[in-house]
Order: structure tokens, then sequence, then C-alpha cells
């Protein structure tokens, strides 16, 4: 499939110093040492081949979340150091290679400081995006480099921007999408844009919960989007008419307090006002491993729960797996779900299990402000023009919804209430 952005082959890399941002935040263990360095080697055809071309690459990456301070146990040492091994060549040196320390050392780089940006265009004649995970990222090397220098896809970008357009266009049917996370407002817009492409949409993570209150189901004190529901009862209106089922949890595991070291507590749909859901239940995990095996083509993109706590990791750990054994075409997005399915040790059995979260197909020059799965999802025409720049990334913040809209959401909920179904009936 064609690709619409630049890419190496559109640059002249001979004697140019290239800057390549690539995404180096690969697992490590509690050492340091990284357990998984499929990220390195998914960089390393773009790299070779600027240096077979005559280029020098300079690689940008970033690693953890240092938030703009030097943090020793987050340097890209290791990485530098793998691939060197794997390029066979020095890295970190004036050599063949440079890798520039992390980035994220630098609050600059997230806050996409244009005098910081320009500091590192003048380390590059060229810019290569070939981070598909960060694209979506507003940040200075991803968007602020791309603004000032003549820029191109990497090798890595190209595949998986044709990995997302064989989902986008003509997938096998069924075709499932599995939508997780906190924030039901990054991913309402993917709903309504998935209604008109998949069989089915299965939800789970904090964003479920808006869903259920949409609903009127009980959700005691779980996430919730108060100022998302109309949207939310629109969404599922629409999917009404179409016959899309949306499948909702129809189980959770629950705790008193948002704590790791919560007691989890299994819980109905319907949730005590004293409990939390921090997890799909049990039930729901296995309605939806049912759904996925019956799948030809299956996009993930956000956890089931917080699955950053053991107690409340089932339910996503149980979505990986089911993904994993789904015979189908299976598309993993999003940095959560891609850390799960890494943790599980399943990532050579998803289909495409990009790098990271999967971008716009302009990553070479554009962020996009949301999640980037669901923006690839959402510009499904694969609008490759980059407009995302001009975004702006939604402040919109959890629970914080004002009386006003509350009142108008019970409003018109008792307006327009779609039948209420069985959450996880198809
Ligand atoms: P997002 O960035 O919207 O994809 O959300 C990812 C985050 O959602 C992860 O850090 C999860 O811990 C969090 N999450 C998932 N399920 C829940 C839940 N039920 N309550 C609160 N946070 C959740």
């Amino acid at each position: 499939m064609e690709l619409d952005v630049p890419r190496l082959d559109d640059l002249q890399l001979r004697g140019k110093r290239v800057l390549v941002r690539v995404d180096f935040n690969v697992p490590v263990d509690e050492k340091g040492a990284i357990t998984d360095d499929t990220r390195i080697r998914a960089s390393l055809p773009t790299i070779a081949e600027i240096i077979a071309k005559g280029g020098k690459p300079v690689l940008l990456s970033h690693f953890g979340r240092p938030k703009g301070k030097v943090v020793e146990s987050m340097r890209l040492t290791a990485a530098g150091k793998r691939l060197a091994e794997l390029l066979k060549t020095p890295v970190q040196k004036a050599g063949e290679c440079l890798l520039l320390e992390n980035l994220r050392f630098h609050p600059e780089e997230e806050a996409n400081d244009p005098v910081f940006a320009k500091a590192l265009a003048l380390s590059g004649d060229l810019f290569v995006n070939d981070a598909f995970g960060s694209s979506h990222r507003d940040h200075a090397s991803v968007c602020g480099i791309a603004r000032l220098l003549p820029s191109a896809a990497g090798r890595l970008m190209e595949k998986e921007i044709a990995a997302f357009r064989r989902v986008l266009v003509e997938p096998a049917q069924p075709f499932l999408a599995i939508l997780g996370g906190a924030k039901v407002s990054d991913k309402l817009k993917v709903v309504d844009h998935l209604l008109e492409k998949v069989n089915a949409i299965l939800v789970g993570g904090g964003m479920a919960y808006t869903f259920l209150k949409a609903q009127d189901h009980r959700v005691g004190k779980s996430l919730v989007q108060e100022d998302q529901i109309d949207l939310v009862l629109k969404s599922l209106m629409k999917a009404e008419r179409m016959g899309i089922p949306i499948l909702l949890p129809e189980d959770h595991v629950c705790a008193t307090a948002f704590a790791e070291n919560s007691k989890p507590i299994p819980s109905g749909v319907d949730i005590d006002d004293a409990l939390l859901g921090l997890d799909i239940g049990p039930k729901t995990a296995a309605t939806y491993r049912r759904k996925i095996l019956e799948a030809k083509t299956v996009v993930w993109n956000g956890p089931m729960g917080v699955f950053e706590w053991p107690s409340f990791r089932a339910g996503t750990d149980a979505v990986a797996h089911a993904v994993a054994d789904c015979p189908g075409y299976t598309v993993v997005g999003g940095g959560d779900s891609v850390a799960a399915v890494e943790r599980a040790q399943l990532t050579s059995r998803i289909k495409r299990a990009p790098c990271s979260p999967a971008s716009r197909s302009s990553c070479a020059s554009a962020p996009d402000p949301a999640n980037s799965l669901v923006s690839q999802l959402q510009s499904a025409t694969a609008d490759t023009a980059c407009p995302s720049c001009k975004n702006a990334r939604s402040s919109s913040r959890l629970r914080s919804s004002p009386a006003t809209s509350r009142a108008s959401a019970r409003r018109s909920r008792a307006r327009k209430r779609p039948a209420r179904t069985g959450s996880t009936s198809t």
C-alpha cells in the first residue's frame, strides 16, 4: 500500500547528518538490563540504510518518564550498548552513529520548546521519524524538529502505517475493536468512527464506567467523566441504530480505595457505592475472550483495568492472551496495551504489535494530540497532511465536570436513553 508522506528514498542522505527519532523506550529489569530489545531491533533497517547510503544517523529517543530531570536509571546507556552490538558499529562516539541522551531529561522536550527544537535541529541536516510509538506526542523531537528540517518517515514507520491501513481498508470480518484505558473523552470519536468499520466493540478499563453510568448502572466511586455522558449516550444510540454491539463489563474487580494494596473485591455489573471498579471481572474476561477468538481482525487499545497493580491486572492479561491466541490479524496499539503484551511475553504472537502506539500516517512531521492508535483509527481515510499539529491536547480533567453539565446530562439522558441491554449482550 502506498505511503503518501516522504520516505527515506525521498531524502539525499549522502554526507548528511540525519536526526532519527527512534523509540528506545525498552522494558528493563530492576538492574536496568534490557528484557526485550524489540524496539531497538525494529529501528535497525532505518539506521543501517542511512549508514549504507553515506549518511550519519544521530539518534534521538526518550526513555521512561524522568519528568525533565536527569535520572541515572533512565539513561540510554544500555540501549546504546545493545544498539552497538546489533549494528556491530560503535555508538555514542563520533563514529558512524550517535545516540543522544534521554531527551526527556530536558523539560523543553515535552513542552515542545521551539528553542530546544531549534537546538536539536542544528545537530542535523535532515529529520527521519521512526518512532511510531511517540508520534502522537507534541514534543520537540517529534513535531518541533519536523517543522525545521526536511523530513521523512523511517522504514519502521512505513511498516506500521501499512499495518494500520490493512486494518482500516477492507479488514477481514468479523472485525473487533477493544478499547480500554482511563479517558473516555480521548476515545469517543474513535468509537464513532469504528462503528462504521467494526462488527463489535468491547469496552473495558476506566472508560467503561462512563458507559455503564450512561446506561443507568450503579458505578460506585469508579472513574466517570460526567461531562462525557451525553456523548456516550449518542454513541450508544448510534451503535444501536447500526446494529453494532458495544459490549460493556458485566462484572468487575473493585476496591474501597484507588491504591495498589487495596483488597480486590469482586462485583457484579452494579457496583456498591463504597467501591470503585479497577478491573473487568472474570465473566467479562471470558465473554471478551470468546468474542476475540471468533474475530478475523482485532485492534486493541487501552488496558482493561489498572494493570500496573498486580491485583487489578487479570482482565488486561486475559485480553492480552486472547488477542495472542486469536488466529486473525491482530494489532495492539497504545503504550499501556503494548506494555501489557510485552509483560506477558506475548509480543511475538501478536501479528502487529507496534513498537508502541500507532500514529497518524503523517508521523514524519506531525504528532497527534490524542492517543495515536486512536487517532489513526479516527483518521481512517489516512489523511496524511499533518493537520494535527494545530491541535492542542484537551485538558479536560477526569471527575471535574461541573454540576451544570451533570444536570444537563441527566436531562438529556431522560430524553434520549437508548434501550438498556445487558452490558455484554450482543
Ligand atoms: P489511557 O491513557 O486513557 O489509555 O489510560 C491508561 C491508564 O488507564 C492506565 O494507567 C490504567 O491504570 C488506567 N486505568 C485503567 N482502568 C482503570 C480504572 N478502572 N480506573 C482507573 N484507572 C484505570
